[in-house]
């Protein structure tokens, strides 16, 4: 008896790592018959080591990869790194290492470990963003963008982090601190740099022919906030008798009636003149103390925060009651928002509602809830109760926000107006008076790119001080980082204090003049660098149209949910961009797009330093080899929700791992001693046993449901379905003498090993070459089966007499009914339980394996 090797991953593994590399079997080929799939994982922040969720999400990517290639696609997976960012510039200031020394550093290492995954990575195609020969490609679709009107530059007020000293986007910055580093964020003005993304709102609501998540879509739209409402100007007479109007942007025309203050932003520009000569230093005051609060802040729907505001001692005119209600200013009223104003309708609106409430301000119902009562004639529901709707409202604990129901109450003309017409009659009575219109607004902002940071893309201006804003001249490009800087805590860009880069001259005329300082946002790399990658070695352009139309769009795009709102979003941006500018041919970047679920920490809590629940990579790789923890990972759970590692669960599928390698091994060792060549089993002829039938067909049926399980990215259930077939394999090994050298048992381990290869590569490459194979399992087509072939063997037939169940036959699938028949009156029991009477019907349930019999 032939003893069996021993499965040692960390020899096999490393040796499959070189080997692959040396024969470039990922390299995904421009020009090849096959139809092309590209297939996208998000690109990693270089932060210096590949953690458990980036093993998660590249395991899965790489399975749906592989399979695709083994479907018979020409398989694009590229792999690069995000490398411009705030750490690399914090690591810098820490620890006095230059950003650009660290990063490389990290990406070295990084590299490796993801290599060490075994992923069929197409090295060839890597982008890394902080390197110029990408770069430069940013900057140049940073100037396109300028030339076509869709860069910007304006003084406004911006979201700061004191403690990153830098300006964050809205998305930066959650529950009013900033993302990175928790400090509370505050508001300046300064000149930035914006892209026109709400040019795009309208288009980037429409989905259609995206296969998306759901919730992704719905973070999107919601995220882009459109609203239909109307405009509605009202008149404020200010203190040197002039008169203005105010425009406020509502979703709730019909409440108008309903208002009973008016609200301006602190930073409204007419706040001043608004403002009663004996208001001004609580005015003043107030602005004051709301030039510290966050946006985010303001916007709290928290209803704990107490709301906050003081009156201007001025009034302002309802446009369409006429009605002079008071002027307050409120922080919950932003000036970037609408138009810095609004109007306070109290018992419809829940903010309102508890502003009216703090400072005592009258709360009037305009539109009630359907009721049958109001359809009396000549009667309104406030006359009928008290005849003063402000005191019904006393005992309200909240707004109510009824929308295109009930109907209209206290609404002088209006009154009796069914609430679904109630939006439209206020909007055309305001258009045929001249004082409004019907309008729509977006939550989106224009996307503020503009970092004082060192670490990123430089914008390519130049200012000078005849021409202003010049863009640096695209054959000058790139406007390269300088290597060695100094990082001081100054809230400039470091990049103000390197006299090379700062000082140039005018592209126009030729004067001194200087460099724009500001870095872009990492989020411009990585909105097109999956473009890059059909094309990453051109040195001419950023892409060819060639490239684009050969490799775009991306077929699978396999990352995380938290980037609903801002790199998915911006990409989708950019793409649009770039084809109205005539530089693409296709509308959206991500034609399906998956989101991979968390590893949670062995607690069931998100795993982090501070918790000391972090499983590191390197660690399990080291113990149990890549192969084993990538299948872990995806056995945990559906692919789509993660779930909590458990150190038991990698050691069942260390089993698993180990139960493969003895019966492929047990099958080599057997064959060898039959003195046949092992690889070629399909020339085989020779004597087969019966339990060779049962293998053959339970190898179909694993082939069809591991296919099926692929497809619909459940790598769980598919590595359940290969738990089984080894079961199977095993058990006909142990219990039929001879079965090893049956030709079907041979052809059930090439299967096994091609089905599993996608998500254990190495033990499956090595099992395979062990068989006598010189290619690599890798390249195998996937295996066809035989949809007849997957239907059990043997089915079991209940057998009724008279409605009673008497016995069961077991009986092949495909039994005519005939045959059951004379089978089930053959039978002893059916026999006894006739006693001798006539069969008077019998009938076969062929779906339901049953029959039945009436005597
Ligand atoms: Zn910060
Ligand atoms: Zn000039």
């Amino acid at each position: 008896m032939i003893t069996r090797s021993k499965y040692q991953p960390a020899e096999i593994e490393s040796r499959w790592i070189s080997r692959w590399a040396q024969d470039d079997i990922y390299a995904a080929p421009d020009e090849s018959p096959l139809p092309k799939y590209y297939n996208l994982a998000m690109l990693p922040y270089p932060s210096g080591d590949l953690h458990i969720g980036h093993w998660y999400n590249y395991t899965g990517a790489d399975i749906y990869g592989r399979y695709q290639r083994m479907r018979g696609h020409n398989v694009m997976q590229p792999i690069g790194f995000d490398a411009f960012g705030l750490p690399a510039e914090n690591a810098a200031i820490k620890r006095n290492i230059q950003p650009r020394t660290w990063t490389l550093d990290n990406i070295a290492n990084m590299r490796r470990q993801l290599a060490r995954m075994g992923a069929g990575w197409d090295w060839s195609r890597e982008i890394v963003s902080c390197l110029p020969d990408y770069y430069k490609w940013t900057q140049w679709l940073f100037l396109q963008f300028y030339k076509h009107g869709q860069a910007y530059r304006t003084k406004a007020p911006a979201n700061w982090c004191p403690t990153c000293n830098t300006t964050l986007a809205n998305e930066q910055v959650i529950n009013g601190v900033c993302e990175r580093c928790g400090t509370p964020v505050e508001r300046r003005e300064i000149d930035q740099w914006l892209l026109r993304i709400t040019d795009y709102a309208d288009q980037l609501l429409n989905f259609d022919g995206l296969d998306w998540p759901e919730k992704t879509r719905l973070m999107q739209t919601n995220w882009i906030g459109r609203s239909e409402g109307a405009e509605l100007r009202f008149t404020a007479h200010l203190a040197d008798g002039e008169t203005v109007e105010i425009p406020v942007f509502t979703t709730r025309p019909d409440t108008i009636y309903g208002v009973t203050f008016f609200v301006l932003a602190p930073e409204h520009p007419l706040v001043e003149r608004l403002t009663a000569p004996e208001r001004r230093d609580a005015v003043q005051a107030y602005i004051e103390q709301t030039r510290h609060e966050t946006e985010i802040e303001r916007l709290s729907t928290d209803t704990s925060k107490k709301k906050t505001g003081v009156p201007l001692g001025a009034t302002i005119t309802n446009p369409i009651s006429g009605e002079e209600v008071p002027v307050w200013i409120a922080d919950y009223v932003l000036m970037g928002y609408g138009t810095g104003a609004v109007m306070g309708v109290p018992a419809h609106d829940q903010r309102d509602f508890e502003f009216a409430r703090a400072f005592g301000l009258p709360i009037r119902e305009v539109i009630r809830a359907g009721s049958a009562r109001s359809a009396s004639p000549g009667e309104t529901m406030s006359d009928e109760r008290s005849g003063n709707p402000e005191t019904d409202t006393a005992t309200w604990e909240a707004a109510t926000t009824v929308k295109g129901a009930g109907e209209m109450v206290n609404s002088g003309p209006f009154t009796g107006t069914p609430g679904t017409e109630a939006i439209r009659r206020v909007i055309a009575w305001a258009e045929a008076h001249g004082v409004g219109k019907a309008t729509v607004t977006y939550r989106l902002r224009d996307w503020l790119i503009s970092r004082q940071r060192f670490w990123g893309a430089p914008i390519p201006i130049v200012y000078c001080p005849e021409h202003g804003a010049v863009p640096v001249p695209e054959d000058q490009l790139p406007v390269v980082l300088p290597d060695e800087v100094e990082f001081k805590p100054t809230g400039e860009s470091p990049l103000r204090y390197v006299p090379a880069f700062f000082n140039t001259t005018c592209p126009i005329c030729g004067e001194p003049a200087t460099r724009e300082v500001d870095t872009m946002d990492t989020f411009i790399c990585s909105s097109w660098y999956f473009l890059r990658y059909a094309d990453p070695q051109n040195a001419t352009a950023a892409f060819s149209p060639e490239q684009m139309a050969r490799w775009l769009p991306v077929d699978m795009y396999i990352g995380g949910a938290e980037h609903a709102t801002m790199h998915l979003l911006y990409a989708r941006y950019f793409v649009k961009v770039l084809r109205d500018i005539g530089l693409l041919a296709f509308d959206e970047p991500f034609t399906r797009l998956y989101h991979q679920g968390i590893v949670l920490g062995p607690d069931g809590v998100k795993m982090s330093k501070s918790r000391g629940n972090v499983i590191a990579p390197d660690d399990v790789v080291g113990r149990y080899g890549a192969d084993a923890v990538r299948s872990y990972l995806m056995f945990m759970g559906p692919f789509d929700q993660g779930g909590p590692w458990n150190n038991q669960g990698i050691e069942g599928v260390w089993r698993f791992m180990n139960r493969v390698w003895a019966l492929a091994s047990d099958y080599t060792d057997a064959r060898a001693d039959t003195g046949r060549p092992l690889a070629a089993e399909n020339d085989l002829t020779g004597a087969t046993i019966p339990a060779g039938d049962a293998v053959e067909r339970l190898r179909h049926k694993i082939i069809a449901r591991v296919g099926d399980d692929y497809a619909g990215l459940r790598f769980n259930t598919a590595l359940a379905a290969l738990m089984e077939f080894v079961n199977g394999l095993n058990k006909a090994r142990d219990e039929t003498p001879g079965v090893l050298t049956d030709p079907r048992f041979g052809d059930a381990i090439q299967s096994l090993l091609v089905l599993l290869a996608p998500i254990a590569p190495f033990i499956t490459e090595e099992l395979w070459h062990a068989l006598g194979h010189d290619d690599s399992v890798h390249i195998q087509a996937w295996p066809a089966y035989d949809p007849a072939m997957t239907v059990d063997e043997i089915i079991t037939v209940v057998v009724q007499v008279n409605g009673k169940v008497r016995d069961k036959l077991e009986v092949a699938p495909d039994i005519a009914a005939g045959e059951v028949r004379s089978l089930a009156l053959a039978s002893p029991r059916v026999q006894a339980a006739l006693a001798g009477r006539d069969v008077k019907k019998f009938i076969y349930v062929e779906a339901r394996h049953l029959a039945n019999i009436v005597g």
